[in-house]
């Protein structure tokens, strides 16, 4: 979770939102990412999605079945179904998304019958309070419009 902070501020410090993403393989980063949708002109550039791509690619495999996912911020719908479909075994957030969070607010999209077949096992609140300042600086920032 350390190394996604790490990305997260990467993110931050070329004007995107902070939120970064490790992929892990038998204690082997296999991806390190964050948010590019600014960067990409591309909405879907979310550092999970980023993530999940370059995973694959290093692995040769469309699925990520043996790997963990560390990511900042918990993740939106769009990347909650993604994780899934990558069949992740774990997700590991960090601050949670009470806004537009998938997993743990508004669709809970790994609670119940979603349409999803395979739900990852999903943990929160490592690193939160780090994740979290990280984010409200962040839009602080902006605010005074300093990003
Ligand atoms: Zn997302």
């Amino acid at each position: 979770m350390k190394f996604a902070l790490d990305e997260a501020k990467k993110a931050s410090d070329n004007s995107e939102v902070p939120v970064g993403c490790v992929i892990v393989k038998k204690d082997e980063i296999i991806s390190s990412t964050h948010n590019m949708m600014k960067g990409n002109l591309n909405q879907t550039e979310h550092a999970e999605i980023i993530a999940i791509r370059v995973a694959c690619q290093e692995l040769k495999s469309g699925y990520l079945e043996e790997c963990d996912l560390y990511v900042t911020l918990e993740p939106c719908i769009m990347c909650a179904a993604a994780i899934s479909f990558a069949r992740v075994r774990r997700v590991y957030c960090g601050a949670l998304d009470t806004k537009s969070g998938g997993i743990y607010n508004n669709t809970k999209l790994f609670y119940g019958k979603k349409g999803l077949h395979y739900i990852p096992d999903h943990y929160n609140g490592f690193l939160e309070k780090q994740s979290e300042a990280m984010l409200k600086n962040f839009f602080t920032k902006r605010r005074q419009g300093g990003a």
